[in-house]
């Protein structure tokens, strides 16, 4: 009986009431502890399914994932744009392309410019068939590579434009128009199959230079202007264009050459830019106004010199096997007319073909029914 307090004790956990009583709570703090965890469980399920990370991460997935394309696109054009730099054909014809038709510009002076256009109509037939001069754009780099050779300052020394005229090939001889007995001598070039041109001194950037009587001077007022031009391109009959006698600054100037474009245009004539100047606006007016043009490539004698002639030569070679046409300029000098005897036979025997420089002109579209082939 000592036990009593552990003597009870013993006494009610054997007692099956008591044990049993035990048991359901026991029971029931288990469903109650299992109950309170599934619901925190399940809540706890819901606030991440809520938060939505996936979402989240898919669009920033997507974001990633994008410019990887196109790194691999960029790295795959780039050998297609090296591609084209590797071959630079179509940069080397920026202003000397060979098809010589070019599309109609939208070009201002067609206002001003249709009277002339439509006074030469009535010329235009029978002028086609006088001088038939190429409808179609030159034929392209296949066949042979063309050579136009313009002597100009002819007319003033008739000894040595008289060997000019008895090169043993065709040229380009044009003439200055104060020379003395220039449509006799104009005649003998035509004679002897040469096409011929009229040189039209500009005036230089230099005023030392003297460019001859009735020059075309900047700031002259227009109708003094169109005078003296008119005089020039009356002094001579039987040439299809002109080309510029100096004009380093005269030829720099908009509102001159637009003037002596209006006037070639009247008359179907054709401007060959002697390019005295970078800067010259000669093929832009000519464009502007629809008048067929060309610009000079090389100029063959700048120097007096034997061996620089010679490389010069060379040049207009490499020019025409470059772009399928090349003009060149010259000069009735001893040197060059000398070394031009050789040359011209040779070039024709090595496949190159000397034309004229009506063969090899830009026509804008403007200028196809304008161009007539004469002057007045
Ligand atoms: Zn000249």
């Amino acid at each position: 009986m000592t036990e009593q307090p552990s003597g009870l004790f013993k006494t009610a956990i054997k007692d099956p009431a008591v044990r049993l009583a035990a048991l359901g709570g026991a029971l029931a703090g288990a469903i109650l502890v299992l109950v309170v965890v599934m619901l925190s469980g399940g809540g706890h399920k819901d606030t991440t399914a809520a938060v939505q990370y996936p979402p989240a991460q898919q669009g920033q997935v997507a974001e990633i994932v994008a410019p990887a394309p196109r790194h691999v696109t960029q790295s795959a054009t780039a050998p297609e744009m090296a591609a084209p730099e590797a071959a630079p054909v179509p940069d080397s014809y920026p202003t000397l392309s060979v098809a010589r038709v070019e599309e109609l510009e939208p070009a201002a002076p067609g206002l001003p410019e249709t009277p002339p256009a439509a006074a030469e109509q009535p010329q235009a037939p029978d002028l086609a068939v006088m001088t038939p001069l190429p409808k179609a754009a030159p034929p392209p780099l296949a066949a042979k590579p063309m050579i136009a050779i313009v002597i100009d300052d002819m007319g003033v020394d008739q000894r040595r434009s008289a060997r000019a005229m008895k090169l043993p090939a065709k040229v380009t001889l044009s003439f200055l128009p104060y020379a003395r007995d220039l449509k006799k001598q104009a005649a003998e070039a035509v004679a002897l199959g040469h096409e011929i041109m009229l040189h039209v001194a500009m005036e230089p950037e230099s005023s030392e230079a003297d460019p001859g009587p009735n020059v075309l001077l900047t700031g002259t007022p227009e109708a003094e202007l169109l005078a003296n031009l008119r005089w020039n391109l009356d002094q001579m009959t039987g040439y299809q264009g002109i080309n510029n006698h100096m004009g380093s600054r005269f030829t720099r100037d908009l509102a001159g050459m637009r003037v002596v474009m209006g006037e070639l245009k009247a008359r179907g004539l054709f401007f060959l830019d002697s390019v005295t100047s970078r800067d010259s606006v000669g093929a832009k007016t000519a464009r502007e106004a629809g008048v067929p043009y060309a610009t000079r490539d090389v100029f063959i004698d700048h120097k007096d010199d034997e061996a620089f002639v010679h490389r010069q030569l060379v040049r207009v070679e490499t020019e025409a096997r470059k772009h399928g046409i090349a003009i060149a300029i010259a000069h009735p000098r001893d040197i060059t007319l000398r070394a031009l005897k050789t040359w011209l036979t040779k070039v024709q025997a090595e496949g190159f073909e000397l034309v004229g420089v009506s063969r090899v002109l830009h026509r804008p579209a403007s200028a196809q029914t304008g161009l007539s082939g004469t002057s007045g």
